[in-house]
């Protein structure tokens, strides 16, 4: 099998534009790959072989042409809360069931325009609401680092399979940190761009105010190499900005000479376990080494942010899964009714957590606890945005943990607000809409185990300030090598 898959998303492009090979000759690779390690990893809910070698073709068959092509035969995986034509798209709820989609996500459409290769949908927390992908109800994901370990959430089956090496990138969602903790989890590049920045038409909605698609990569320049291609104003996402996208990609640093990084007082290192918190005491030390000037800042309302995340969310979900009634999509549990077949539809088809979301976001909803609950947290989302803007007064870039703990073991989080505790680091950043990304920093290993685990260094800056915020992350990953260091043992045992 070809090493060419185990190079970034950049130099897969120009080996095959140099002829060196063909998007045909990488997507069998990265076909026969994926077949081979997945069964361990379980990264992906469906690989798409004869979408791969028909898009492949169409590369190959452009390229012939003359065609510029800046992912050519670039082999990623896709969310499955993204639509793909022709793809069984499921948000990984049983409630979809084997619905096929008939359109293609502007995100995933402006990849295949750029020559990308898809090779399967990747598992997720079903409609993307959990930080472990344990909530999938189609399936189990492993962490590449120590398989009784989990991937993240929810792009674990994204952030998974770029660590197992059987995508050079990937395609999550992020609305509380779903693209941020599980790159941070699997020792890869984890990218939200700005609220807007990224069309959201074809991406199956969770919690519309926050949602947001973002690369998952194994470097911060493919990240800005993917976030140039599928960035920009979108007619078919109203919410979309209008606003130019910068180029990113020559913004590459070599050092933080005249960077004030802010450290947030309220984030204090020593809530977390010694092993951890050296690891980020370090990851600060090295920001400076590189030239940066450390200023603490003040966030003084984040810690309400899980709080006033976990109204909105679920009061915009209910809305959102309305729609999920057995008449349009997926599964249909008749009953004697129409009303009898909404309920049985969807008593089976969905799982715990999301009946909980919906639960709690129409209560607080409702005529009577509306302004008690949902306007008060919007205010409050209101008060975190503020808090930031005075931050950024300050400081240009804000560095922290992307997480509190590295990968956990299966079944470890038994009650569902420690796992919401696991967005502890990242919900305020999405509550303020801001640009954030998860890049390796360092590894622990835990007491009994031999197998290192990756941390993820969070660094937000204000909006649409992208091209800082990945010129920085540059030159922190250029400076530090974290990624480099060790290998995922599921990976080793493979190759
Ligand atoms: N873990 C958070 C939740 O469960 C965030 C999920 C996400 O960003 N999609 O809602």
């Amino acid at each position: 099998m070809s090493d060419i898959l185990d190079l970034g998303a950049r130099e897969i492009a120009r080996a095959v534009v140099a002829k060196k090979t063909s998007a045909l000759e990488i997507a069998e690779d990265a076909l026969a790959r994926a077949h081979a390690r997945d069964g361990a990893v379980g990264a992906y809910l469906t690989i798409v072989d004869d979408v791969a070698r028909e898009q492949a073709r169409r590369v190959d068959a452009a390229l012939a042409k003359g065609a510029n092509l800046p992912l050519a035969g670039v082999p990623v995986a896709i969310k499955d809360n993204m639509c793909l034509s022709g793809t069984r798209t499921t948000a990984a709820s049983k409630i979809l069931g084997n619905w096929v989609a008939s359109y293609t996500a502007t995100a995933v459409q402006r990849l295949l325009d750029a020559g990308a290769i898809p090779v399967g949908k990747a598992n997720l927390d079903e409609f993307a609401m959990g930080s472990s992908c344990e909530n999938s109800a189609l399936g189990v994901t492993r962490n590449p680092w120590d398989l009784s370990r989990v991937p993240g959430g929810s792009s674990g089956g994204s952030a998974a399979a770029v660590a197992s090496g059987t995508a050079a990138f990937a395609l999550g969602s992020d609305t509380g940190g779903s693209i941020r903790e599980p790159a941070a989890f699997c020792g890869v590049v984890g990218f939200k761009p700005t609220y807007g920045r990224v069309s959201r038409y074809g991406l199956i909605a969770f919690a519309s105010s926050l949602d947001q698609i973002g690369p998952i990569a194994k470097s911060v320049e493919d990240c800005a190499l993917v976030y140039e291609i599928i960035a920009g104003a979108d007619p078919a996402d109203a919410t979309t900005v209008e606003r130019p996208v910068e180029r990113t990609l020559d913004a590459m640093r070599d050092d933080l000479k005249g960077l004030r990084v802010g450290i947030v007082r309220e984030f204090d290192l020593a809530k977390l376990e010694p092993e951890v918190r050296a690891v980020y005491e370090q990851a600060y030390r090295d920001l400076e080494r590189l030239g940066a000037e450390l200023v603490e800042v003040a966030l003084p309302t984040a810690d309400y942010g899980v709080a006033t995340y976990y109204l909105i969310a679920p009061a915009e979900c209910s809305s959102n899964l309305a729609r999920f009634d057995g008449m349009r999509y997926g599964l249909r549990v008749e009953g004697v009714d129409v009303g009898a077949t909404y309920e049985a539809t969807r008593a089976a088809g969905f799982g715990d957590e999301v009946k909980r979301r919906i639960l709690i976001g129409t209560y607080a909803l409702s005529s009577g606890y509306y302004d008690a609950y949902y306007v008060r947290a919007q205010k409050a989302r209101t008060l975190i945005a503020a808090d930031f803007n005075t931050a950024f007064e300050w400081c240009d870039v804000i560095a922290c943990p992307a997480a509190s703990s590295p990968a956990f073991e299966f079944n470890a989080k038994s009650d569902p607000v420690s796992m919401y505790l696991m967005d502890y680091y990242t919900i305020p950043m999405s509550l303020a809409g801001l640009p954030s990304l998860s890049v390796p920093c360092g590894y622990v290993t835990p007491s009994g185990s031999a197998k290192p685990l990756p941390l993820g260094l969070e660094l937000t800056t204000p909006l649409f300030a992208e091209r800082a915020l990945l010129g920085v992350a540059y030159a922190y990953e250029r400076g530090t090598r974290h990624a480099e260091k060790h290998c995922p043992p599921a990976l080793e045992a493979v190759r």
